[in-house]
């Protein structure tokens, strides 16, 4: 668990590191306040996490996750913490953390972000649950 995260980190950082790289190449921008703050989007910093719908089984090391509370195995919401941590919400509300799962999973497995949620309650209201 502390190496998987710790190559995370590195990779992180090597992605952050290029970014930069990018953006001293292309010197000619505007000022480093473009663009502004409201059209630049969040970064891993600014928001608390990150969710999903997850309709099919959710297999995790070879095995289909169940809620252990109600039994639920599909239609989750996968939501990615700022701490790395992966946690699962089924359909009737049951939240549980899953740590055989963590970021560089959440990222080999979500789609580009197309929208922000100023609460977890609206987001879930978005994501149907
Ligand atoms: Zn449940």
């Amino acid at each position: 668990m502390f190496r998987r995260r710790s190559r995370v980190d590195r990779e992180f950082r090597e992605a952050q590191r290029l970014g930069q790289e990018l953006f001293a190449r292309c010197g000619n921008l505007p000022s480093s306040d473009y663009p502004p703050p409201d059209l630049r989007a969040p970064t891993r910093q600014d928001v608390s996490g990150f969710m999903m719908r997850w309709d099919p089984p959710l297999v995790v090391d070879g095995e289909v996750r169940a809620c252990p509370v109600c039994g639920a195995y599909r239609n989750w919401v996968v939501f990615n913490m700022r701490d790395g941590s992966v946690w699962l919400h089924c359909a009737l509300g049951h939240e549980m953390h899953e740590p055989r799962l963590d970021t560089a999973w959440y990222n080999r497995n979500s789609g580009p972000v197309d929208r922000f949620h100023p609460t977890l309650e609206d987001g879930l209201r978005y994501l149907g649950h």
